[in-house]
């Protein structure tokens, strides 16, 4: 497709920035799969491997250290991904209940993700770009100060648990440590952590909370970078190779690859759904697994 025919898409989907945090579900022309296979190559890409696409912006020459083909999947298994993510009578995606404590937690078989962060990271708006294909789905938000926060689970279908833990930064570390210590630690369905940093400002003290009770508990996480249309291509490429040094440098358990998102532009989305699909053992690919 001509790229003077996406403009106006494009020009509509910045338009909707506002809207993502009040409950309201954002909207993209992006969010299904068939539609970015639509666009012309090189917005394909920064699209789909927003990091690839920041890697064309280094110096020739230079020799950054981004982790980039970790976890590379072809178009074809991000499309088929997008069926673990896509509502239907066959496959059920729905908020199932909530927990503010482990022993409360519902006794569960199937393979579980979580996503951790500080409050207002984007961790919301990430949920609901994630289970954009499944609209039914309402992602419980609870930012009252006072009102007790909540684990809250989500069934996707027969193929796992999306786990929505509460945002650390508001009475923390007190209430984070309590309520998600033991989550982290005990659960044994846990496969992967997903821990949310928002790339306007990096890894802010907060989040070494998190940070250090992932290497403690030696969990398999993943670093997820939220927001990358909010910062001038300088400054996000300096974020994430600050970020991607401290995961080389200070980390053990966390993933090699970074995973920058847009909640408003679904860049990277489609990406994170195939690596759940796959951590999640739903793939069912030769080409790349990781345990
Ligand atoms: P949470 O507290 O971690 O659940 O954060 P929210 O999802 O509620 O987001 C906090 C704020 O950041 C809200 O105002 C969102 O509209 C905004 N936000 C979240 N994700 C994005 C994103 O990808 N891009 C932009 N521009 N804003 C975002």
């Amino acid at each position: 497709m001509a790229a003077h025919l996406l403009r106006p898409r494009v020009g509509g989907l910045l338009a909707l920035g506002p809207e993502l945090g009040s409950g309201r579900r954002a909207y993209s022309a992006f969010q299904a799969f068939t539609e970015v296979l639509r666009l012309p190559s090189k917005q394909l890409t920064k699209l789909v491997f927003p990091l690839q696409e920041l890697h064309g912006h280094f110096v020739p020459g230079s020799r950054p250290d981004l982790h980039l083909n970790v976890f590379h999947p072809s178009l074809e298994d991000i499309a088929r991904a997008e069926s673990f993510f896509t509502a239907s009578a066959r496959n059920r995606i729905e908020y199932l209940t909530s927990a503010v404590r482990l022993d409360h937690a519902p006794d569960l078989r199937r393979p579980e993700v979580c996503f951790i962060g500080r409050s207002n990271v984007g961790k919301s708006s990430l949920i609901k770009a994630l289970f954009s294909l499944a609209p039914e789905v309402e992602v419980k938000v609870s930012k009252k100060p006072g009102h007790t926060k909540k684990i809250n689970f989500y069934k996707v279908g027969k193929y796992f648990t999306l786990v929505d833990m509460p945002g650390y930064g508001y009475r923390a570390p007190e209430d984070f440590v309590d309520m998600v210590e033991t989550y982290l630690k005990e659960r044994k369905n846990l496969m992967r952590t997903f821990l949310l940093v928002d790339s306007v400002v990096g890894i802010q003290k907060a989040d070494n909370i998190a940070i250090e009770m992932c290497e403690e508990f030696a969990l398999p996480y993943v670093m997820v970078l939220t927001k990358i249309d909010k910062s001038s291509k300088g400054h996000l490429l300096k974020q994430v190779l600050q970020i991607q040094k401290f995961v080389d440098t200070k980390t053990q358990g966390c993933f090699p690859q970074l995973f920058p998102v847009s909640a408003m532009t679904y860049s990277g989305i489609h990406l994170l759904r195939c690596f759940i699909a796959d951590i999640t053992g739903n793939l069912k690919t030769n080409d790349f697994q990781f345990s």
